[in-house]
């Protein structure tokens, strides 16, 4: 084993990674930051199981699931053959006048695993015919498809005979994605708003929920939509845990609040599930924490099992019916590679592992392993807060975590993480067995204290 350069470093190592890391830091551009970037990425070559090898040869332990996404773990047999099976077909056709198996199967699959009256199809309880998601919008990314949603119900409201329901509702301490409109109901304090003051259309925010169920705050989430429901067209929330806006969870009851609030208002509900959907806080969708169903629905990140990019907003037919009916015609929207085939065809084979339903103890043993782990760092100088939930492991810490020595610190210990604000967080992938989570354990902790 080499030993590479340090995060930071300006000297790329010699050979192929030298002359690939100079061509990275000449023209390459990485998320949330300058070009050329202030450090130097790890050169990835190769990526199995739970591990990641970098091209000096080390091996790391991902406790990142490449971003919520890589669930299964990377080149799982049963996502690359369906990847491999689905590219001997067709790779890709337009989605407008044409249709295919791929993008049909999966939209019924995910109607099925979806969130319903009366319990989804995934704890066992469905009532096939009670009210769900029952349309299913496929589309490129997490952020286009909360596009996606917002148009649906600006347009619902619209064809409903409330042209003034314009705008959108949230709490504080959310992200919702990078493009505008979600960028617009993204915490205004934490998220990219001050960028953005004067450009970002102007939404409605109440406080972050608390950890707790608080009464009071359940009155203000009330309060809101009433005051403000000839304007608002949605409130739309990451439901049970604010992801990239803070690594919050919250009690769920405040999402049935939502749900009756709403209701009441002729208000529509849209649950942000891109980080949380799939498996992630324990149960398929974090909307079953609360037995409650939005009226439309994001998901994308581990809908493929982290293979390839896709998203999806699901919404009733009552949604549905509204925008289609009357003068409206139709939804606006139509990307270029809706529905593509090997997305979908991967996304199936995703779900068909979902299904086996391996995911459930899976999750539970790594929630078991990070809480066994990480408690002990309560109260060591430094660190403000552990929690842990389903599969997530969140330190925060009572200050900005110094995201180079961090991850260095981590990759030290042999683990991938991506630390960011006062927060040194995983989700590991859900195939990552004991001995694995304790390194995670071992990586976090080293991350957290470093410095
Ligand atoms: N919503 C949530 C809750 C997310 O966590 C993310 C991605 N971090 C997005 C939306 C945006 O998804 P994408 O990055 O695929 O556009």
């Amino acid at each position: 084993m080499t030993t590479p350069p340090p995060p930071g470093s300006t000297s790329p190592p010699a050979g192929g990674s030298g002359r690939l890391l100079a061509l990275d830091r000449a023209h390459v551009w990485h998320p949330y930051g300058p070009m050329p970037g202030r450090s130097e990425p790890y050169l990835v070559e190769s990526a199995s199981g739970v591990r990641l090898k970098l091209a000096d040869g080390r091996e790391l332990v991902d406790g990142m699931s490449s971003w919520w996404a890589a669930i299964h773990g990377y080149r799982h047999p049963v996502l690359d053959e369906a990847l491999i099976e689905q590219s001997r077909r067709m790779s890709h056709v337009m989605f407008g006048g044409l249709t295919h198996e791929p993008a049909i199967e999966l939209a019924a699959e995910l109607v099925e695993l979806a969130p319903r009256a009366g319990g989804s199809a995934s704890s066992g309880s469905a009532s096939s015919g009670a009210p769900g998601l029952e349309h299913v919008f496929l589309c490129d990314s997490g952020s286009v498809s909360v596009e996606v949603a917002f148009k649906m119900a600006l347009q619902a409201q619209r064809a409903l005979g409330h042209p003034g329901r314009r705008r959108l509702a949230t709490w504080r301490g959310g992200y919702h994605g990078d493009t505008f409109h979600p960028m617009s109901v993204c915490d205004p304090d934490g998220g990219m708003h001050s960028l953005w003051s004067g450009v970002l259309p102007a939404q409605v925010f109440v406080d972050a929920p608390p950890v707790e169920f608080d009464e009071a705050y359940a009155e203000k989430l009330v309060e809101m939509i009433a005051r403000h429901s000839g304007e608002i067209a949605a409130v739309v929330v990451e439901p049970v845990v604010q992801g990239a806006g803070g690594m919050r969870f919250h009690d769920p009851r405040y999402l049935r609040v939502l749900r009756e609030a709403t209701e009441a208002y002729g208000i529509l509900l849209i649950f942000d599930e891109i980080a949380t959907g799939f498996g992630r806080t324990g149960k398929l969708f974090a909307a079953e924490h609360a037995g409650v169903v939005p009226d439309i629905m994001c998901v994308g990140k581990a809908l493929t099992g982290g293979y390839l990019t896709l998203a999806a907003a699901l919404c009733t037919t009552a949604v549905a019916e509204a925008i289609s009916g009357g003068a409206g015609g139709g939804l606006m929207h139509g990307p270029t590679f809706m529905g593509n085939p090997l997305a979908c065809a991967v996304a199936r084979a995703s779900l068909r592992l979902l299904r086996d339903g391996a995911w459930v103890d899976q999750v539970r043993l790594i929630g078991n392993g990070l809480r066994d782990g990480l408690e002990p760092l309560r109260g060591r100088p430094g660190v403000a807060d552990v929690r842990v939930l389903g599969a997530m492991g969140v330190v925060q810490l009572d200050h900005d975590v110094d995201m180079h020595a961090a991850t260095a610190a981590a990759v030290a210990e042999g683990v991938w993480l991506r630390p960011f604000r006062d927060l040194v967080y995983t989700m590991p992938p859900y195939v990552t067995g004991a001995e694995d989570v304790a390194r995670i354990v071992a990586g976090v902790a080293a991350a957290a204290t470093v410095g």
